[in-house]
């Protein structure tokens, strides 16, 4: 069974949307990254931070899942890291108003012994000192680093996270972040920029216009399923990561053709988060519902065309 080592923020989220809003409630990159890896018959561990205000019944959420959690730290007397967004009436941009680091500021991951062989390491949203630290921490090369980030790490740790892409295979980024690292409208300039930066996957995702995956001269792309209700996109992104993953470590494949499926489980998983606020619809889903959407999947994306 493949090992699957996450780090990111496991955190207290306020939503704000059109349809409606949300007290503080159970969110943070690497718990979306978790509950969509945990859908693979995969070992996976988080490695993260939260304050004594975390509730054990979202502690109970992931380890009912089998993820296993001796790498989350729980600090005495500290407050959990928060989170809240506003999003504009097309869902596709939002608002970042509050980011309380909180506990994460002073935050040193210890990897768990079991995990130090991990097979796939993904290194969620978080400061790019916390992820580096967990890569200098592995007793052995893992067969894949991936690592996802966003446009606040740009802005306050740059060079941190320069420092760290130059150690992954995979980065997977948002359009706007993609253009922000690189400074390049284009994304397939943006993708061939990234990889002289390090990885030789780049997976560019573009919100309710899918996703990109760039490797050498190779590009593949995946809609995502059109839906006829978004209601919260929150996590939609690291639910992808946790999908293409999960997958990954559960598949032991790194080859192009491999990674293109990656991303259509990503894709599907994704399709499923963004239905109800925060991680409520990820907690419900079953088996039957995702192999459903993948045939829809399918069905979307298959054509055929005579070519004289
Ligand atoms: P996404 O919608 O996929 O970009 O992810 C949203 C999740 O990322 C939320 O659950 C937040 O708790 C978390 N998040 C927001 N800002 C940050 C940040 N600066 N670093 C790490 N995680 C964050």
């Amino acid at each position: 069974m493949g090992k699957l080592l996450i780090v990111g923020t496991v955190a207290f989220d306020a939503i704000e949307t059109p349809f409606g809003k949300t007290d503080k409630i159970l969110g943070g990159a690497a718990t979306f990254i978790g509950l969509a890896a945990s859908q693979f018959d995969i070992d996976s561990a988080i490695i993260s931070v939260v304050g004594e205000d975390f509730p054990q019944k979202y502690l109970d959420i992931l380890t009912d899942r089998n993820i296993n959690i001796s790498g989350l730290e729980i600090v005495k007397g500290g407050k959990t890291f928060f989170w809240k967004g506003k999003y504009h009436n097309d869902l596709n941009t939002r608002d970042t108003l509050t980011t309380d680091l909180n506990v994460l500021a002073d935050f040193k991951p210890v990897v768990p012994e079991d995990y130090n062989d991990a097979d796939v390491v993904m290194l969620g949203n978080l400061h790019p000192y916390v992820q580096l630290s967990v890569i200098n921490q592995l007793k052995k090369r893992p067969k894949l680093i991936i690592l996802d980030t966003m446009n606040f790490w740009m802005d306050n740790a740059l060079d941190e996270l320069m420092e760290v892409i130059e150690h992954i295979d995979v980065l997977t980024i948002n359009d706007e972040e993609a253009r922000q690292l690189t400074q390049e409208y284009s994304l397939v300039k943006a993708a061939q920029k990234i990889f002289k930066m390090g990885p030789n996957y780049v997976v560019i995702k573009k919100g309710e216009h899918g996703a990109l995956l760039f490797h050498e001269e190779q590009i593949f792309f995946a809609p995502a399923l059109p839906l006829e209700e978004v209601f919260d996109p929150t996590g939609a992104g690291d639910t992808f990561a946790g999908g293409f993953a999960g997958y990954l470590a559960a598949s032991d494949d790194s080859s192009f053709e491999n990674m293109k499926k990656a991303v259509i489980h990503g894709s599907n998983l994704a399709s499923f988060s963004v239905e109800k606020f925060g991680t409520e619809r990820m907690l419900k889903l079953n088996h039957k519902e995702i192999k459903e959407r993948l045939r829809q999947f399918k069905k979307l994306t298959q054509f055929d065309i005579e070519l004289q």
